[in-house]
Order: structure tokens, then C-alpha cells, then sequence
């Protein structure tokens, strides 16, 4: 990988704070997006601005072209079936929501369970919470060991009869666990259990097959894909999208409206209700084309290469504590420094220019299971560097050093 081109290719990267040159380690929270993904927005709205699926002129049906390739360049980045798998919406937090609600409606009844972990981002406990309420179903959370991984042995006791589906996340935004989706999708199959990947923290970082996976949903946020803010994505298997009614009514999402009754159109678009984020879902697929030019082999073996030598490093300094030390992990390091406390760090860090992470992550309940209140998160992209990953070394330790 030709990192200085790769850097070249991310202008923000060179911005100057508080006097050093920026170093960018809060990818799990956003990555910077490449020159390619802003000029592709600039280059719509000054283009080809039209409503799309709409509009019988030329430019209409130019943006819904390009929209409808960008569906297929996503179905081909995770290798769905179909492009009709592929739904576009804001995001991970509203697939899962967009989930909850709609799958909930037509497969669940008040008593029946969805299993989740602990290492869950709040999109993927709330979510499911506020069914709790409307539909009476109780959430079940598969435990994490002293490592930070799933226990698997306890997910087994967890399913019984009431088991509707298990929603998981691949790699945890905290821990940085990389989970072992395959044998839980086996074992969720071996019960006709559907599972939900929550692939917001993998996506960008390795190649995922949702055929070879077999998992039946899987959502993404564009923002985290080197993409723009605003567009994500819920791919689903079209045999559980099809039995799945609405999640929003309005205009793309109807066969034929009356006041006597109205029908709903065939997928996507049943799921995708008013004007989309069309320019976006356009620039998504800048985006996910640029990393598969750059190869996700390549990134994964650079990215942990990187995570591998910043571990290292980090472990070096004394009074660290390491949340999550599992084998398989993927692009978070999270930590805290003796009796220093997260916020105070982060600070200190954004003061010689380095952007890390500092809280609870979106994770209060595994927060919980840690008894502590945060953390601070280092996440690598393709674009960090040795050299970056040193000059956080060097100023953690001048944050140490001021506290004694
Ligand atoms: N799931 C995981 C694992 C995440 O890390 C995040 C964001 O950090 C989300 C869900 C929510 O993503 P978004 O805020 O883009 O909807």
C-alpha cells in the first residue's frame, strides 16, 4: 500500500492543531473520506440534481441510474444475491431500528426473545428495548468474558423456543473483539434462528461475504466506510424482507394508495419511504470503489500490522490497563492510564493534536460489566501510520508524566 498516496488522497488529514500536524485515531467514531467521495457530492448537486424514481426528464432518470448502480455496487461489496436486498437508510442506529420495529410486527408476540450481547452499541440495545415495550419481548444478553469475547456456551443455554433472532455485533466499538459470527450463525441456523450483523465496525476493515456468511441481515453506516454522513445500509435475505411490512409510509414505498386501502411496493422500495438520500448513497459507492482499489486484503494485514505494533507499545506503559485482549481483534484499542481519568487524557492528547475517543462509547452497559465509566479509544484506519501511532505513544507518556 502507497500510504503517502493514500494520505494524499485525505486533505484533512494535514490540518494543523493547536500547532502539530493532526493525528487522526478516532476512526471507529467516523473516517475522514477520500478527495473522490466530496468531489462525487459537488459534482451531483452541480450535475445532476433531480428527484429520483420520479421524474421522466433527463436528469431524473440520470440520478436514479446512478442511484440504482450504487445499490449494486453495495450488493457486490458484500456479495448479497440481489440488489433488491440491499436497503438504503441513514444509517446502522435506523437499520436496526428500521429491524426492530418492522421484524418485530410480523414475527413476534408478546414473551418471545431476541438474544444480544454485552458488548452491544446502544443502537443495538435500545432498539430492541423500546419493542420491549410495544411488543412485551424480553431481550436475553449473551455474556463476555475476562478476554472481552463472547461466551458461546452461555449463548447456547440462552436459546430456547422463544428465540425470534440474534442480533450481534462483529467487531465490538469498544473492546475491538472480533466475534465469531460464522459458528453463531451455525448454531442460531441449527435452531431456524435468523441472525442480524451489526457490521458497522467491520465493513471497512475486512471482507465480508454475506452468502459464504449466510447471515440473514446486516447493516453498515456509510460515515464509517470512508462515505458520507447521512446514508447506511440494511441488507437483509429478500424470503425476510419480503414477509416484513413497512417501516415508514410516504411517497416510493406504494404499490397504490386509497382512502379504501393501499398497497405496498416490491423491495427495495417498500422499505425506503420519501425523497432518499440519493447524492449520498451515490458518494457511498465512491467510497466502498475506493477501497476495494486499494484491496481489503491489503488494508486488513496494514490495519493489523498497525493495531498490532500500537498494542504493543501501548502495553509498554506502566499502569495501563487494556480493555479487550482477545486474539482476533480489529482496529480499537481501548485503555486507561492508572488513576487518570479518560476525559483528562483525551484533552491533554487533542492538546498536542492527537484525536482519540474518550467516554463510554455508546456501550454504558458493558461500561457497567467493566466497572468503570470509560475509556480512552484508539481506532486505526488504512490511512494511520507507525509514526502516528509513536507520537501517541510519546504523548500519553507526557500525560503521564504531568500527573506524577
Ligand atoms: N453499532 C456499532 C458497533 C457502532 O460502533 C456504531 C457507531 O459507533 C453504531 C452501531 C451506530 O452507528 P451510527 O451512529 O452511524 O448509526
Amino acid at each position: 500500500m502507497d500510504i503517502d498516496k493514500i494520505r494524499s488522497d485525505f486533505p484533512i488529514l494535514s490540518t494543523t492543531v493547536y500547532g502539530n500536524t493532526l493525528v487522526y485515531l478516532d476512526n471507529g467514531a467516523t473516517t475522514q473520506k477520500p478527495k473522490c467521495v466530496v468531489e462525487e457530492i459537488e459534482k451531483i448537486y452541480y450535475t445532476t440534481n433531480a428527484n429520483v424514481h420520479r421524474g421522466v426528464h433527463y436528469l431524473s432518470q440520470k440520478a436514479t441510474d446512478l442511484a440504482e448502480e450504487s445499490r449494486v455496487v453495495v450488493q457486490q461489496y458484500i456479495n448479497a444475491e440481489h440488489s433488491r436486498e440491499v436497503i438504503f437508510t441513514k444509517g446502522t442506529t435506523e437499520s436496526i431500528n428500521l429491524m426492530a420495529h418492522s421484524f418485530c410486527r410480523q414475527f413476534c408476540k408478546e414473551g418471545d426473545e431476541i438474544i444480544i450481547s454485552a458488548m452491544e452499541h446502544h443502537a443495538n440495545i435500545v432498539s430492541w428495548q423500546l419493542q420491549e415495550t410495544i411488543k412485551g419481548i424480553k431481550l436475553k444478553v449473551i455474556p463476555i468474558n475476562e478476554k472481552g469475547e463472547l461466551m458461546l456456551d452461555e449463548m447456547k443455554k440462552l436459546i430456547s423456543s422463544k428465540t425470534r433472532l440474534i442480533s450481534i455485533t462483529h467487531v465490538s466499538n469498544v473492546l475491538g473483539t472480533v466475534n465469531p459470527i460464522e459458528e453463531i450463525i451455525e448454531i442460531a441456523h441449527n435452531h431456524d434462528i435468523p441472525v442480524l450483523i451489526d457490521a458497522a465496525q467491520s465493513v471497512q476493515h475486512m471482507v465480508i461475504d454475506v452468502q459464504k456468511l449466510d447471515c440473514d441481515f446486516l447493516v453498515f453506516s456509510g460515515h464509517k466506510v470512508y462515505g458520507p454522513n447521512g446514508v447506511g445500509v440494511l441488507y437483509g435475505k429478500e424470503k425476510w424482507l419480503n414477509q416484513m411490512p413497512p417501516y415508514q409510509g410516504g411517497g416510493e414505498m406504494i404499490g397504490h394508495v386509497s382512502f379504501k386501502g393501499t398497497t405496498f411496493n416490491e423491495l427495495p422500495f417498500k422499505f425506503e419511504a420519501g425523497t432518499p438520500n440519493y447524492p449520498d448513497v451515490i458518494a457511498l459507492a465512491k467510497a466502498l470503489n475506493y477501497i476495494k482499489n486499494i484491496g481489503l486484503d491489503s488494508i486488513k494485514s496494514y490495519e493489523d500490522e498497525l493495531l498490532q505494533y500500537c498494542s504493543d507499545e501501548l502495553s509498554k506503559i506502566e499502569g495501563i490497563r487494556i480493555f479487550g485482549t482477545s486474539e482476533k481483534k480489529c482496529s480499537v484499542i481501548s485503555f486507561l492510564v492508572g488513576n487518570i481519568h479518560h476525559y483528562d487524557m483525551g484533552m491533554l492528547l487533542d492538546k498536542m493534536g492527537i484525536a482519540v475517543r474518550t467516554g463510554h462509547h455508546c456501550a454504558q452497559p458493558l461500561m457497567e460489566e467493566l466497572g468503570i465509566e470509560g475509556t480512552v479509544r484508539v481506532s486505526i484506519a488504512f490511512y494511520n501510520t507507525k509514526k502516528e501511532v509513536d507520537r501517541l505513544i510519546t504523548g500519553i507518556k507526557r500525560v503521564v508524566a504531568m500527573f506524577g
